[in-house]
């Protein structure tokens, strides 16, 4: 279908410059030619150069990082678009803390029946270091609060019935059974903690069970500690998200936790399952947690790259579209199969490519589209979407005059381009916009195939999110029309293999640069809508994260 409709539309150009003069062309739709002026070569020569060795995956606060920042600037310059960070240049300072636990001072046990049971770090726990406090600790009686999540508007309330005050809260990672953006955000750890904290809790347990076992497991979480974690300092030197009334938080290995519940009247299967079906239980535990850790805190910094293409509409050039992907990967870890450069070429030296050739295809069209648009390459994505969330809160612009989002990341190029899953779209207005796009480009839209993922918080659209802005991550979709060609299964063994090991580079097979560029085109297309438009992006009456973020206007 891709190769017919380039046909057809190399056709329609053909025929429009046979014309006679003052004949009209058969396409006046000038997003027809900038869709078509992508090409393959251009993604794949911008993702080979990101995700090249020399740039060390490119670890948000490291010299690769840096490196890669300045080539997307230097591109953005070259494209003739107009610096839009700190003080008239292309990069935006994104302060930061490094914050790791230290290991030999990082302890745990729990008090039952007076008997003092020593937990083991790594083995047995993890521990959340404190962002803002060198030295924390613990002590106190343990309540399970199932999924720890309350939802007034939902009428949904864990803490029902529940004085957690003074306490230690015990939690499942999941969420209830949602509508896929809701759980997801409802499963977000920043929503837990500020809920605890809310419920005047004291210290959190993240319990592991078979579902995060199987999401993410103990292993991966001990190998990714390796690295320590970051937050972002907002003017006032403060950690984001950051709640002092909490003094200590864990994450509990699958053994760890089945052993938590000992002597509580409840099997571990049992709270697990009814977790599972979407109805935890909610109980104290007959025992006393003590958390105390250690941390080596430093500030540092990182920046994200913000260039603009300003409007050609007197009014409406004074909106902005946000176009953002994020340019950080996890840098150098633990080695796997010998190497230990973890690359990001898909995640997300793909969607910096589409983002820059998406630039380049709305730095040459004449007339420019109707509103501005920022083009931004974000750090810190893969430590808790950093870059954007700074970004949202400090805004390069007036934050009421950015109208949308559109987030690129992870393009899975790795089979035909047949759908899309529009992550977020379904909340606003922007419905309307992928439908057109998808419309345009013979592609289908399908829904959310694994809200378990909780795909909407994990990128940097969510930022957005929260800062009321409408947006929309457009992912590949896994449908195909041959019966040779399993996306589900490909997808499958990529996340097995690949996600966030250093085998996700440009040696990895089957990188599909045709199918990079379908991608491009809808996330431009969308774009292109969404400027053209006189009425900015809604969200839908009575949409929960309108209501929640929206600004009344
Ligand atoms: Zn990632």
């Amino acid at each position: 279908m891709r190769k017919l409709f380039n046909h057809l539309v190399c056709a329609a150009v053909a025929f429009a410059l046979a014309l006679p003069a003052g004949a009209a062309p058969a396409s006046t739709d000038p997003s027809d030619a900038a869709m078509e002026s992508i090409r393959p070569e251009a993604i794949r020569a911008h993702m080979n150069f990101l995700a090249d060795d020399l740039l060390e995956g490119r670890g948000a606060n490291s010299r690769g990082y840096e490196i890669s920042a300045r080539y997307m600037a230097t591109e953005f310059e070259s494209m003739g678009l107009t610096p839009a960070g700190d003080a008239g240049t292309y990069l935006q300072t994104v302060p930061l803390r490094s914050v790791r636990s230290e290991a030999a001072n990082t302890t745990m046990s729990v008090t039952r029946n007076g008997n003092v049971e020593t937990l083991t770090y790594r083995k047995d726990f993890l521990a959340a270091a404190d962002p803002a406090r060198k030295e924390t600790s613990v002590e106190a009686p343990v309540i399970y609060v199932g999924f720890g999540v309350t939802a007034p508007e939902l009428n949904y309330d864990d803490y029902k019935g529940i004085d957690a005050k003074g306490k230690i809260v015990a939690m499942v990672y999941e969420a209830p059974n949602f509508e896929s953006s809701l759980k997801a955000h409802y499963s977000s750890i920043e929503q837990k903690i500020a809920n605890a904290a809310a419920h005047g809790a004291v210290g959190l347990i993240v319990v592991n069970d078979p579902i995060l076992e199987g999401l993410y497991s103990f292993k991966e979480q001990v190998r990714d500690l390796s690295r320590p974690g970051l937050r972002w300092l907002n003017k006032e030197g403060l950690p984001n998200d950051y709640f002092p009334q909490l003094h200590g938080g864990a994450l509990l290995s699958l053994e760890a936790s089945k052993q938590l519940f000992v002597g509580s009247g409840h099997t571990p299967e049992e709270v697990f399952q009814a977790a599972k079906e979407g109805k935890p239980l909610t109980f104290a535990l007959p025992l006393t947690v003590k958390i105390h850790n250690l941390a080596k805190l430093e500030d540092v910094s990182s920046h994200n790259v913000v260039a603009k293409l300003e409007g050609s509409d007197p009014a409406l050039k004074n909106e902005y579209l946000v176009y953002s992907a994020h340019l950080d990967h996890l840098g150098i870890g633990e080695a796997v199969k010998g190497d230990t450069i973890y690359n990001g070429a898909l995640d997300n030296a793909s969607g910096c490519a589409i983002l820059l050739e998406v630039a380049r295809a709305f730095s040459q069209m004449n007339p420019r589209p109707k509103r501005s648009i920022l083009f931004v390459a974000v750090t810190g994505e893969e430590a808790g979407l950093l870059g954007s969330d700074y970004f949202g809160h400090y805004p390069t612009v007036s934050k009421d005059a950015i109208v949308a989002n559109v987030n690129m990341d992870e393009d899975q190029m790795l089979w035909p381009l047949l759908d899309i899953i529009p992550f977020g779209a379904e909340h606003s207005t922007l419905d309307g916009v992928v439908k057109r796009a998808a419309e345009r480009l013979h592609l289908a839209l399908s829904p959310d195939p694994m809200p378990e993922q909780v795909i909407f918080i994990r990128s940097d659209q969510y930022s957005f999110v929260k800062q009321g802005i409408p947006a929309v991550y457009p992912s590949p979709g896994l449908k195909s029309n041959d019966p040779k060609i399993d996306p589900v299964a490909i997808f499958k063994e990529w996340e097995e293999t690949r996600y966030h090991q250093p085998q996700d580079d440009m040696q990895q097979p089957n990188l599909d640069f045709s199918q990079a560029v379908k991608y491009a085109q809808f996330a431009y297309l969308c774009g292109w809508l969404i400027t053209q438009d006189p009425q900015r992006p809604q969200w839908n009456a009575h949409d929960f994260f309108g209501d929640h973020y929206a600004k009344k206007m």
